[in-house]
């Protein structure tokens, strides 16, 4: 039996585990088996506070998982496979095998950026491939720079990049935007915006960074080259909440909802970080709730006895 489990080994749920540990819960933390989550993906952290120099993204995590450890926190480096809520203590099973129980819940397994799936994408990512504006902007300062969606999210992190960037195209697959007129607006406006429509990548350019893109007309069917040297791919997220899908309350698009503070509406489960936060989406955001979660559960123990 564990006071507390914490599913998930982002930020979240790293700063979770070296609260509960602190307050002398020993924390389980089944940290999955692609530990570390979505800063794993990343090279350099500059807006992480602490780090005058910035940090490298695995790095970070590599330091607050030794944080955690010190303090005492167990980890598993295995899936959760299935959990109960129905009834306490929780049960959580982890890769089919064995079941645990927990007297209280962090779910903390974060959201997946959505990728277009092509092998240069992923190859690149982190070397010109990005999936968050506010993070890897910076690096493109005076660089030509492609946005890949259509939605709102790729009409905020274009009006977000021109900040940086020499120009910003927009490339989508078709010739109408699913984005807020507003949004939209605000793009179109925007002097260093210009739109490719209907056009699909087909693949991402260079070796060991990005050169360019090679782009195919959905309509047409003719291929052409795009040079730029920062490819943000913003084609949405997909909360990973799979596991406790009809279990516990979500919003429409499975983001987990929480109130006064981190709870669920499952008493003694809490949520932190990405999975429950379809807007901020920052590394210090997700440890910030991960803080919150480790107190909400600290006094929910205790409230129990
Ligand atoms: P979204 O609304 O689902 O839009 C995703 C966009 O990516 C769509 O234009 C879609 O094209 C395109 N897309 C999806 N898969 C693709 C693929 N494989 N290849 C090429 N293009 C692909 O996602 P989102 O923009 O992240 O927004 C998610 C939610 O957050 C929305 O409810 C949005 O309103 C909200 N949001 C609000 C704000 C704000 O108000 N400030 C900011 C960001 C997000 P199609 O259009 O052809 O399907």
């Amino acid at each position: 039996m564990h006071n507390v489990v914490i599913i998930g080994s982002g930020p979240a749920g790293l700063t979770a585990a070296v609260y509960t540990a602190r307050a002398n819960l020993s924390p389980l933390m089944i940290e999955g088996s692609q530990a570390g989550g979505q800063l794993t993906l990343t090279t350099d952290v500059e807006n992480f506070p602490g780090f005058p120099q910035g940090i490298m993204g695995p790095q970070l995590i590599q330091d607050m998982r030794a944080q955690a450890e010190r303090f005492g926190t167990a980890f598993q480096t295995a899936d959760v496979t299935k959990v109960d809520l129905s009834r306490r203590p929780f049960a959580v099973t982890i890769n089919d095998e064995e079941t645990i129980q927990a007297r209280s819940l962090i779910i903390s397994t974060g959201a997946s950026a959505n990728l277009l799936g092509l092998d240069s994408e992923s190859r690149l990512l982190g070397h010109g491939v990005s999936t968050c504006a506010t993070c890897d902007g910076f690096f493109f300062r005076g660089q030509p720079i492609v946005v890949i969606g259509g939605g709102d999210s790729a009409m905020e992190e274009a009006t977000f990049l021109t900040k940086f960037a020499s120009q910003v195209t927009i490339i989508h697959r078709r010739d109408k935007l699913r984005a807020s007129k507003i949004m939209q607006d605000k793009a179109m406006k925007n002097d260093k915006i210009t739109f490719r429509w209907n056009s699909m990548v087909e693949e991402v350019l260079g070796d060991d960074v990005v050169t360019g893109l090679r782009l195919r007309d959905a309509v047409t069917g003719d291929t052409a080259t795009l040079d730029c040297k920062g490819v943000f791919v913003a084609i949405g997220h997909t909360p990973n909440t799979q596991l406790f899908t009809g279990q516990i309350d979500t919003d429409a698009n499975g983001y987990i909802q929480t109130s006064h503070g981190t709870a669920t509406n499952v008493p003694g489960v809490f949520a932190a970080g990405d999975v429950q936060d379809p807007h901020y989406r920052q590394a210090i955001t997700a440890a910030g709730t991960g803080c919150m979660a480790a107190m909400d559960a600290e006094r929910f123990l205790e409230a129990e006895g």
